[in-house]
């Protein structure tokens, strides 16, 4: 059976918005059949629902946070300066007795509150299994990332290693609880606290991390914070700074290294760890020479701009970006550097921060952006293959432009709907009347 589901607005992302628009969906398969105008010519479907005044979007790519991370939200208060943020932020994570199931349970409701407001993927970085168990559990789909910290240059073969064993533990975890939709990868922090070896270890073509079996060769995507705060372009310049006294601090100093001296961009070029299928997260401090080396390499910049204010450590360049053609994606970092997991949230300060830029464009970031630099093939448009696990919002009465509206006044997502869970209460309706019941 085939239903059909018609609204004022259709966003196809790949395509132009549709008004007074329609999408099949074939809900036994939970997938998109097809997508088209009203009367459009061909056969219409027996059943069918009028939405009305509603808006129908693919499900948002929330393209970086840690849910391990959950436990902490409100605990870690905004700072002027990005260590200062860091320090405090340590210092409550480290500090504070914590139990696994207190983590778990802090992941499991972030999520919840996640799908409640329209997000279908995530790209979830973590450093513990503690975020698989209730991402197995949930709607996601998206790639888990075992993160990789440690300066010392020395401890980059054994990092390198007890990492790799995490995303294979992680996958496996995955797949005993019968989740496909989430898999796991491996991904170095920050230039500022791995070192170089160990993010060259992390990049593709290096056989230490490069293949999880032989059956099933490691997930390509990798994930690296970047150019994000002031303080990280001075260490990497001259080797000075907060970041310096950080590292001395936390015991993780390493006598031997030498400040590399070049912008961010360019010491991962070095090190063989630009490329393609790579999330450059945050880049506050990103130059337009470097956001066009991005665009030449197609690698995908995540903006988290409500996290990088909390934090003290600046606003992205996006209408830099865009103008660069850099691939864009939207995330919202961790609930200890940001509010709320809320990618309409997101939105709504990225069009503060750039209000020339098309809300197309923002748009694009926040669902096929991301779910392109995730490699969810079946996320990010409305179209024949896709999911059905789509976003339906109704706006304001007198709103004329929807883009404009979801980009920038959407955040209160207590309208919202999901698209499949609506087609799935009319199919079983439908099904029950068709069999006698
Ligand atoms: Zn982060």
């Amino acid at each position: 059976m085939i239903i059909r589901v018609h609204a004022r607005w259709v966003l196809p992302i790949a395509a132009p918005v549709i008004r007074d628009g329609w999408v099949d969906v074939d809900p036994t398969r939970g997938e998109i059949v097809g997508v088209g105008a009203a009367g459009a010519p061909g056969p219409v479907p027996a059943t069918t629902i009028d939405l009305g005044h509603a808006a129908i979007l693919p499900g948002l790519v929330n393209a970086h946070t840690h849910l391990e991370l959950s436990h902490l939200a409100g605990r870690v208060p905004p700072a002027s300066s990005f260590v200062a943020w860091v320090r405090a932020m340590l210092g409550v994570r480290f500090g504070a007795p914590t139990t696994m199931g207190e983590v778990v349970e802090a992941a499991a409701t972030a999520i919840a509150s996640a799908e409640t407001a329209g997000t279908a993927a995530v790209g979830d970085i973590g450093n513990t299994d503690a975020a698989i168990g209730p991402l197995a559990a949930s709607s996601l789909s998206g790639i888990h990332f075992r993160e990789a910290l440690g300066f010392k240059a020395d401890d980059a073969g054994r990092i390198a290693s007890e990492t790799r064993l995490g995303a294979m533990t992680a996958q496996g975890r995955l797949a005993e609880e019968g989740c496909a939709r989430v898999i796991a990868s491996v991904a170095p922090h920050a230039p500022y606290s791995t070192s170089a070896p160990l993010i060259g270890a992390l990049s593709p073509g290096r056989p230490v991390t490069w293949f999880m079996t032989r059956e099933q060769p490691a997930c390509p995507v990798s994930s690296i914070h970047l150019a994000e705060s002031p303080e990280e372009l001075e260490f990497l310049s001259s080797g000075t700074g907060p970041f310096r006294d950080l590292l001395t601090d936390l015991g993780s100093w390493d006598p031997d290294w030498q400040a590399p001296g070049v912008a961010p961009v360019t010491y991962l070029q070095q090190l063989g760890a630009l490329h393609r299928d790579l999330l450059v997260v945050h880049g506050t401090q990103l130059t337009r020479p470097e956001l066009d080396v991005l665009a030449g390499v197609g690698a995908t910049l995540v903006l988290c701009p409500r996290s990088n204010r909390w934090v003290g450590a600046g606003v992205p360049p996006v209408a830099d970006a865009v103008a660069a053609g850099v691939r864009l994606a939207v995330g919202t970092d961790s609930l200890s550097s940001v509010a709320d997991l809320n990618v309409f949230a997101e939105l709504a300060a990225l069009r503060a921060a750039a209000p020339a830029v098309p809300a197309a464009t923002l748009l694009r970031a926040a669902t096929l952006g991301g779910a392109q630099a995730l490699g969810l093939d079946h996320l990010g448009v409305l179209a024949p293959g896709a999911s059905s696990r789509a976003v339906v919002r109704v706006p304001p009465a007198d709103v004329e432009d929807v883009e404009e509206w979801l980009v920038a006044d959407a955040a209160d997502t207590s309208d919202l709907r999901w698209l499949d869970t609506l087609v799935a209460g009319v199919g079983n309706r439908q099904s029950g009347v068709d069999s006698g019941h």
